[in-house]
């Protein structure tokens, strides 16, 4: 650790035996008290959470929540769907609706269920899926639930079943699957057998990856794969619960103005975004976590 980092870390060091909690190994709850005590710029958080996995990597322990609650975009909190009520939420039939809610919920499936970045989401390939002898994407394993509506197995399938043929631009064939007549209610689309179109589109059809954007006519895009910005919107309008949507309420992280935006190259432009993922996450966490250790550390 730098000179830099090692002063975070002794601020936190010293602010746990103040307020006589371990800093090694120092909780979530802890962190997210911490944070919520110095109020700080959002380079500040970020350096601060970088000593402080610093300094518990040094005594052999890991901060692992931080990559799930720092760095995803995914919301956690009673606010927000969880991924499998935002698979439930999203459209499956009907074109070209169901197209973009396929596309959505596989979205939704690799970062919300499986935990993959933006960045990982916007790169899987085909050849990161394996059917057999259980359904995976890069290793990780896809899960059945009981529900076939929030199966995420079912959002996997679901996409690849269309994908394929909206891929070579086969509209008959994409109308069909899409039709809502064809639909059995209760049957998992999970075990019906897949075939092998979408195996080939993305290197023989036009469209180049398997997270494209989708138009108004249900024509999959053909440039490069969803933008991370994109994917952020995506997944955040997902998680919004549709019976309460007019009633959310915004985190307590600053936006920038379109001015602001428009002055930043695009590169900046997702830094920021990054960094408000992190604030959002890390001001959904300490405000969940205050109220139970507020006893704890005399907050
Ligand atoms: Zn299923």
């Amino acid at each position: 650790m730098n000179l830099t980092l090692e002063r975070e870390w002794s601020l936190f060091r010293d602010w746990c035996e103040a307020t006589d909690i371990d800093a090694v190994p120092a909780g979530r709850t802890a962190v997210a008290a911490f944070m919520a005590t110095f109020p700080a710029a959002p380079s500040t958080w970020r350096r601060r959470i970088q000593a402080i996995r610093g300094g518990l990597e040094e005594a052999g322990y890991s901060l692992d929540w931080a990559k799930p609650a720092v760095a995803s975009v995914f919301r956690e909190g009673e606010r927000w769907a969880t991924a499998r009520q935002a698979i439930a939420q999203l459209p499956t039939v009907r074109f070209p609706t169901g197209l973009r809610g396929r596309r959505d919920a596989w979205l939704v499936l690799l970062v919300g269920e499986l935990g993959f970045t933006r960045r990982e989401a916007q790169q899987i390939t085909e050849t990161d899926i394996s059917l057999f002898p259980e359904l995976t994407i890069r290793g990780r394993t896809v899960h059945r639930a009981e529900d076939p509506a929030e199966c995420p197995r079912c959002a996997a399938t679901r996409w690849l079943r269309v994908y394929g043929p909206a891929a070579f631009g086969f509209s008959n064939e994409t109308k069909e699957i899409l039709n809502p007549w064809g639909e059995t209610p209760g049957v998992h689309d999970c075990s019906v057998g897949l075939d092998g179109v979408w195996r080939v589109a993305e290197t023989r059809s036009p469209v180049t990856t398997m997270m494209p954007s989708v138009d108004v006519h249900g024509w999959l895009g053909t440039e490069a794969a969803l933008s991370l910005t994109s994917i952020s919107k995506i997944v955040h309008d997902a998680q919004r619960i549709t019976s309460t949507r007019e009633v959310v309420v915004r985190g307590p992280v600053r936006r920038y103005t379109a001015d602001e935006q428009k002055q930043m190259s695009h590169e900046l432009a997702d830094e920021l975004d990054d960094v408000n993922e992190q604030l959002d996450a890390l001001f959904a966490l300490t405000k969940q976590l205050l109220d139970d250790t507020k006893d704890a550390i005399g907050l």
